[in-house]
């Protein structure tokens, strides 16, 4: 097949490496990549949010099947347009990918199939959320409804917290994004991340992980887009994960049928757990970055097939051979980071790291420059490992990120913490 993948992180080069380990991929384009994809695959610089530019590619191209990669593509309907034009394609339709882009929308569907989740009420004006407020007693939480590249959630401990939350919402702190706000019961307990494949009618569990989305060692500092992941999550036991198909996700996909917008692709459920009890914190339409680096180390060339099945509404004959391994991913990112960073500097030391099916670096925000890599975004790298221990896959992880040469560079000492301690 000829296979063309949509985005330009971590995750979407750990997908291209799964797929380039499978007999079925002939020729694997992706757009736009990295300076990591660019090594593994052939790159093309066209616009992802455009769907008459995507399909005119791929005709171009003589494209088989198209893996989207992020969030926004989704949301704007690129795959409809792709499917409209007779494509394959992973990822759900613009309506389904709604359980990511509306807050208000999941809660709704939450709600009407029993799904336990934090209690919540919908506002579309400022001065309903400010007297809902300063009636209920913190911790709240306040979200903007739409998408927010994972920053429109304030987490409000105090009354004054959450006033000052809604006021920043409704003065366009996140945009449009913030038009609508969710403000939610505070939920307490350790978080994990559950990812199954969708066909519309069937579900597949193809793995846990756990990120640390803090900046700093220790869970301290600022939120980021995610500083590292590794994937089994311990504090998500069998039991756990299957009460939360039977009461979260099974519950979901037959609510979104009944709907008329049957969920196709990965479905990313951020869930609660305490006391034995998950509670979903959020949904996301696609893997998570850095989770699906994780994912896809320990699942390696039968990704594709799985991924593949659930797109032709096939995965009832599925099946994920598991090994009984461990994956982490370290992510290093430029100093600076969340915040202001500098661009451009250059990465060495790469080339001394043998990579293989159990070590890999996966690229997010680099380019090639002159024969060498340079930094272009906040996150950066993405060590990622293999082992039979967690320790194992660590210490691995770990002597990889030492032989890289970046001093613009920094990353946490501390990822897989809670698991190991
Ligand atoms: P979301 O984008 O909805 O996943 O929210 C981002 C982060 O905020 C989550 O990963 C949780 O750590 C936290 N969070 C969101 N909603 C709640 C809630 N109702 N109770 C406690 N923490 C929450």
């Amino acid at each position: 097949m000829n296979i063309l993948i949509l985005g330009s992180g971590g995750r979407e080069h750990s997908l291209a490496w799964a797929t380039l380990q499978n007999p079925k991929c002939d020729k694997l384009i992706v757009a736009p990549g990295n300076a990591g994809i660019a090594k593994i695959a052939d790159c093309a610089k066209i616009d992802i949010m455009d769907g008459p530019e995507v399909i005119h590619f791929c005709e171009e191209n003589s494209i088989d099947f198209v893996i989207v990669g992020p969030e926004a593509p989704l949301a704007a309907g690129v795959a409809d347009d792709l499917r409209g034009a007779g494509f394959l394609v992973f990822g759900p339709s613009k309506a389904a990918a709604q359980l990511e882009a509306s807050k208000a929308f999941t809660k709704e569907i939450c709600a009407a199939s029993n799904a336990p989740t934090a209690g919540y009420a919908h506002f579309t004006d400022h001065a309903s959320a400010s007297a809902y407020v300063a009636q209920t007693p913190a911790p709240l939480v306040i979200k903007a409804d739409g998408l927010a590249a994972g920053k429109g959630v304030i987490i409000a401990m105090t009354d004054a917290e959450a006033a000052a939350a809604v006021d920043e919402m409704f003065d366009g702190a996140f945009g449009d994004a913030g038009a609508e706000v969710v403000i939610e019961e505070f939920m307490e307990g350790e978080e994990a991340s559950f990812f199954v494949l969708c066909d519309g009618e069937n579900v597949l569990p193809i793995g846990t992980a756990q990120d640390h989305k803090r900046v700093g060692d220790g869970d301290t500092g600022p939120n980021t887009g995610g500083m590292g992941a590794y994937s089994p999550a311990p504090v998500l036991t069998d039991e756990i994960a299957q009460k939360a198909l039977d009461e979260i996700i099974r519950p979901t996909m037959a609510e979104m049928s009944k709907r008329g917008m049957p969920y196709q692709g990965v479905l990313y459920a951020g869930l609660m757990i305490k006391d034995g009890q998950p509670r979903l914190v959020e949904y996301n339409a696609r893997f998570g970055d850095p989770e699906c680096q994780v994912l896809m180390m320990r699942l390696g060339a039968q990704a594709f097939d799985l991924i593949h099945a659930a797109s032709e509404s096939r995965l009832s004959d599925m099946r994920v051979n598991w090994a009984a391994d461990h994956a982490i991913t370290v992510v290093m990112a430029a100093k600076g980071y969340p915040a202001a960073y500098e661009k451009g500097s250059v990465i060495k030391g790469l080339d001394e790291i043998s990579e293989d099916s159990s070590n890999m670096v996966f690229h997010a925000g680099t380019t090639a420059k002159d024969g060498a890599v340079t930094a272009t975004g906040g996150r950066v790298l993405n060590v990622t490992a293999r082992g039979a221990s967690l320790q194992e896959a660590r210490n691995r992880a770990y002597d990889m990120v030492s032989r890289i040469d970046w001093p613009e560079g920094f990353n946490r000492s501390d990822i897989g913490w809670r698991a190991l301690d």
